[in-house]
């Protein structure tokens, strides 16, 4: 049976009154650029939470690497340490990077590379450091390692932020608007090394309004609308022709 790197079933997410996730199912296969687009507030990063558990969905099923993640338990209080074993452990599996970097400011660049893998996967530290020194190489900025991220310009912190991803030698990446607070002068050093990890191979889900990465990169595009899946393809054909209004529309104002 094939084994899909991530698959989430008819997710649900709700926050009180407002739905947010009407039953989103995406699957990725190894080695998939998934690229999310649509509009603000249309549940891009609730679904990108859900998967990486800082939410917990209604009801749906999320399976990373053939492992069905237990919510149930976890939604009603009742979670084993078991059930709380699997959660750290598939987060472990999931590197994700944010908008805003949130790398650790108190930390070097080095530090905040290490920080997980010492801590949470025991690495010894020497590994840890040399596994560091080579992600920074290929994202470019093992000049920075000591110093503090508060001295890396944007492109700088978002690629530290990568890198500290990869660490954790993740299974599935999930970036969420990875450029979208960046000058428009970094933009373009952040997706060149988003596109070296799609070439060799990396399963990512990429929320973005880089409708060039998005068509180049990836090799598939969901358009998300109000909490649906409105339409998803192959991003060149779904690009060239947009099936629903509302995707021509928002593929208008994307520029
Ligand atoms: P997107 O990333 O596509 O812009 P979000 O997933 O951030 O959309 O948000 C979808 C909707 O859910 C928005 O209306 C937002 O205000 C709401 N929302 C997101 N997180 C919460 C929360 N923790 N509590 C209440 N409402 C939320
Ligand atoms: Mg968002």
């Amino acid at each position: 049976m094939a084994q899909f790197a991530l698959q989430v079933e008819d997710l649900h997410k709700r926050f009180g009154e407002l739905e947010v996730l009407k039953g989103v199912s995406v699957t990725a296969h190894t080695g998939d650029v998934i690229a999310m687009i649509g509009s603000s507030g249309s549940g891009k990063s609730t679904l990108l939470r859900c998967i990486n558990l800082l939410e917990t969905p209604d009801s749906g099923k999320v399976t990373v690497s053939g492992e069905l993640i237990r919510m149930r338990a976890l939604k009603n209080g009742h979670a084993t340490p078991e059930d709380w074993k699997q959660v750290d452990r598939i987060r472990s599996t999931l590197g994700m990077v944010f908008q805003s970097f949130n790398l650790w400011s108190h930390m070097t660049i080095l530090e905040n590379v290490i920080e997980a893998p010492v801590h949470v996967l025991k690495l010894p530290k020497k590994e840890a450091i040399e596994r560091a020194e080579k992600l920074l190489a290929k994202v470019g900025i093992a000049d920075k390692r000591n110093h503090y991220p508060s001295h890396l310009s944007g492109g700088q912190q978002q690629r530290a932020a990568i890198a500290r991803a990869l660490a954790m030698e993740p299974k599935v990446m999930l970036f969420d608007e990875p450029t979208s607070a960046l000058d428009p002068e970094l933009v373009g050093e952040v997706l060149r090394v988003m596109r070296q990890l799609a070439e060799e191979g990396r399963t990512m889900l990429v929320v973005t309004h880089e409708m060039g990465f998005a068509r180049e990169v990836a090799n598939k595009v969901i358009f998300l609308h109000q909490g649906r899946i409105e339409e998803e393809g192959n991003p060149r054909e779904v690009f060239a022709n947009p099936r629903s209004d509302r995707l021509r529309g928002f593929l208008q104002t994307a520029h």
